[in-house]
């Protein structure tokens, strides 16, 4: 086993509230002049460049700063097909309505496994060349057995946070024949897909057509933890809803959307802090021309967030985590630090996981280095692309 020292660290994020020496004032847990020797694949020590103890080998960061790897909780990656048209007709005024699915639907399912597989390697590409280090992927393309237990296939081969959305909505074929599709996702397509899944998923939203009503939701959510599978919703996108409420009150880990909530969905979500998170998902209300989520008020309530890309063909397809925390600051008026928090710790809560998101011993060695001295720039040079991945084993370049 080689451990690498990193060093040349003229910032690190840690997230580590307990971190002695470190700067706690924006609760980043921020070391100055900072080193880490990684081995295996984990954390083994982290301080002051200066007390470092001796490793095998020995990394210069150059530097730079070096953050917890981006945690992107929310992603739609496996599709096939193009929906830029449809972009192009809601910059001109049409309004997103969750109809748009069954056009990714069918190329979904024409595309052959190897052309999936492809697809989601190259987004997931994408995502480590600007810093993500965990994608979370949910299928939702198949509405199928057979094609929703091939698209967690593929996503397992990605990473182990795959989650089962065959309630994403109901499929064309099934119009007029709601509770048979409703039976179908919690019979034969659970009983196939829940052996590649880790979550269950589903889209309850009164305003589409398409998605899934309250009572629906709960049949769903129920049948997948009687299956093994931890919860999540998409819930009040695209106006009040249930779905807030319902995380909470089914215990879901996460609630993602969170555009449209009431006074008391925010009490309940500030009570439920501890085992529910708020996902917001700013990209989608970018490419959507609509109102973001208030993260202020949700901070300031004391709610759990997260903040993630929602990667998918069709309300926002970018993989950029940086894109989302210059949307946060800009458009939502979280703070800088409130907002790195949200991807790396905040995106780990979100998935219920305790060995990312934070830089201390023990933990993965999932970091990030940017292009730049500090975090800040991850906000003041917007759109450009300083942040990556960092090779655990050594190699920093791109
Ligand atoms: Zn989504």
């Amino acid at each position: 086993m080689t451990s690498t020292l990193f060093t040349g660290i003229t910032e690190l994020v840690t997230n580590d509230g307990m971190l002695e020496g470190a700067d706690h004032s924006e609760h980043l847990g921020l070391l100055r002049e900072a080193a880490v020797i990684v081995a295996d694949g984990l954390i083994e020590w982290v301080g002051r460049a200066a007390g470092a103890p001796a490793a095998d080998q020995r990394r210069e960061v150059g530097g730079n700063a070096v953050i917890p790897g981006f945690v992107d909780s929310h992603s739609h990656l496996v599709f096939a097909g193009d929906r830029s048209q449809e972009f192009a007709a809601r910059m001109t005024g049409v309004r997103y309505d969750g109809g748009g699915i069954a056009t990714s639907v069918d190329a979904t399912r024409a595309a052959t496994d190897d052309q999936l597989y492809v697809l989601v390697a190259i987004r997931v590409a994408e995502m480590r060349a600007q810093g993500t280090t965990t994608v979370e992927i949910k299928s939702g393309y198949g509405l199928n057995v057979q094609d929703e237990a091939r698209s967690l296939r593929i996503a397992r081969s990605f990473t182990n946070e795959t989650t089962f959305l065959g309630a994403h909505v109901v499929p064309p074929e099934f119009a007029g024949r709601r509770s048979e599709y409703v039976d179908l996702v919690t019979g034969e397509m659970l009983t196939n897909c829940a052996p590649h899944a880790r979550w269950i998923d589903v889209f309850c939203e009164p305003h589409s057509a398409h998605a899934f009503t309250e009572d629906e939701a709960k049949v769903v959510l129920s049948a997948g933890r009687d299956a093994g599978l931890g919860l999540r919703v998409h819930g009040n996108q695209l106006g009040h809803g249930p779905g807030a409420r319902l995380a909470v009150e089914m215990g879901a880990a996460s609630v993602d959307h969170c555009t449209f909530l009431t006074d008391q969905d925010v009490e309940q979500l500030a009570a439920a802090s501890e085992s529910t998170v708020a996902t917001l998902l700013p990209g989608v209300e970018f490419s959507t021309r609509s109102p973001y989520p208030d993260g202020r008020r949700l901070v300031d309530a004391g709610v759990s967030i997260a903040l993630a890309t929602d990667c998918n063909p069709g309300t926002c397809y970018s993989s950029s985590i940086p894109f989302v925390l210059a949307l946060a600051v800009r458009e939502m008026n979280l703070t800088p630090a409130e907002a790195l928090r949200a991807v790396t710790a905040g995106g780990a809560k979100a998935l219920q996981r305790n060995d990312i998101g934070v830089v201390r011993v023990g933990n993965r060695a999932d970091l990030a280095v940017l292009d730049a001295p500090s975090y800040l720039h991850l906000f003041y040079r917007p759109g450009v692309p300083i942040a990556r991945a960092l090779d655990p084993g050594g190699r920093h370049g791109r």
